[in-house]
């Protein structure tokens, strides 16, 4: 799968003939890009987010709103059903350097495998919010490592996180280095 990253300007004049789908990225209270007209463009799926991660940004901030868990799994559903159709999916955001470079680094891994994330590393500066948020929706991480458990390796399902309720998976042969703390009893 090609995955490009564009800018809202680049996006607005790029045409075609190959069938794709779109990404379209932009912060809330903005305005949407104009795509042009044409048949090849199978779909759009628009988004709004901040560029924000949480080195930068308090999560629990009102002036910003951080990529959710919800954007992650609409992107995952749109990619399900057309990935079968299309060779070609062009991401954009404003400058077509952050937000739309974390989607495609992290698209690139699940639809073309580990490893060929490293272009959009080499090239852009993508957003690490939204690229880790996307691979922890689809795949499970290993929370002592922090990489993805694939599928030849063993792994454990743990209690859930009693701050989020989310089920925690580690590699078998990642040995935790002490209770977690938000396990531990008081
Ligand atoms: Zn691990």
């Amino acid at each position: 799968m090609k995955i490009e990253v564009f800018s809202e300007e680049m996006i607005q004049t790029f045409k075609t003939d190959e069938e794709h789908i779109v990404i379209s990225v932009r912060s809330p209270q903005s305005t949407s890009v104009l795509l042009p007209l044409q048949k090849s463009r199978i779909d759009t799926l628009f988004l709004e987010f901040h560029d924000v991660d949480e080195s930068c940004v308090n999560i629990n901030s009102e002036y910003f709103q951080f990529f959710n868990s919800n954007q992650a799994e609409e992107i995952l559903n749109f990619i399900n059903i057309y990935k079968d159709r299309v060779n070609l999916i062009a991401v954009n955001c404003e400058a077509g350097i952050s937000r739309s470079a974390g989607i495609s680094a992290a698209l690139a891994i699940i639809l073309n495998g580990i490893g060929s994330d490293a272009y959009y590393f080499k090239n852009y500066i993508p957003n690490m919010y939204v690229y880790r948020k996307i691979l922890e929706t689809h795949f499970k991480i290993c929370y002592v490592c922090n990489e993805i458990i694939d599928n030849n390796s063993q792994y454990l399902t743990l209690l859930k996180d009693p701050k989020t309720g989310k089920r925690m998976y580690r590699h078998k042969k990642c040995k935790p280095k002490g209770p977690l703390k938000s396990l531990k009893r008081k």
